[in-house]
């Protein structure tokens, strides 16, 4: 893709309006800091929240989104079941889609990965150290051996999620117990990215670490324009494939 993705920023954005102590970390929402930072980079950025019209989430929305992010917390049975079928379709003919956090128990993630994708946590503000496992991996650009959360709710295995394709970063917290807290998956022709990194009473997404993983994975999740190269249809007719590639002389 010759121009940076176009990415939707999806946000519940519930705790940043009824909630004081969380209101004073994101004046504007949590989506505006991942946004700013995104447009800062160049990427296009849209903006959708949970008490829009469709959730924001309108067809055309998503039909011009290449890499959808999604945080949710406390009112993910609040998405509609629709709007879940379509970012689904979309993630499968090739829309990334990036979870982050208690996004884990979002519709969309649970529908896409078919488990409870439930795991185990505390909040106490323990640091959180982040390790690279995927070196070499795109999402890891500049991130080197590890990098720590100061104070992080601790998110801990087992998390009820099928093995990653890539497994990009694990976590220990301080508290002892270990995460799968960067996961990469393919479904269909959609790349999805599932990062532990955040939580709506601490500052984590103003961490330049962070960020860059975030960044990192929308350039990786981007879709890489399949769309615009279709089979000839002279050879494929509802996945009959009509004539071989190569003459086939019969078999005698
Ligand atoms: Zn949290």
């Amino acid at each position: 893709m010759a121009s940076l993705p176009r990415v939707t920023v999806w946000n519940e954005f519930r705790h940043e309006r009824h909630r004081e102590d969380i209101r004073k970390v994101y004046p504007n929402g949590i989506h505006t800091v991942i946004g700013e930072h995104l447009k800062q980079q160049g990427f296009p950025v849209t903006y959708a929240t949970l008490d829009e019209p469709e959730h924001g989430l309108a067809g055309e929305v998503l039909e011009s989104t290449d890499v959808l992010i999604w945080w949710g917390h406390g009112a993910h049975n609040e998405v509609r079941d629709d709007v879940v079928d379509r970012i689904q379709k979309r993630v499968l003919s090739g829309m990334g889609f990036i979870p982050l956090h208690s996004s884990h128990y979002s519709k969309p993630f649970r529908r896409l990965m078919g488990t409870s994708c439930s795991l185990t946590w505390r909040e106490i503000g323990e640091r959180e150290r982040v390790w690279t496992i995927a070196r070499n991996h795109p999402i890891t650009e500049g991130i080197g051996e590890y990098f720590e959360i100061p104070h992080q709710e601790m998110y801990g295995e087992p998390f009820d999620i099928p093995a990653p394709d890539t497994l990009v970063f694990i976590s220990w917290f301080q508290g002892g117990e270990v995460f799968r807290s960067g996961c990469c998956f393919e479904r269909g022709r959609g790349k999805i990215f599932y990062f532990s990194a955040g939580h709506e009473t601490l500052p984590v997404y103003y961490q330049p670490e962070v960020l860059r993983v975030i960044s990192n994975a929308v350039k990786w999740a981007a879709p890489l324009g399949w769309e615009a190269c279709p089979t000839p249809s002279s050879q494929i007719k509802g996945g009959h494939r009509t004539e071989p590639l190569e003459p086939v002389a019969p078999s005698e």
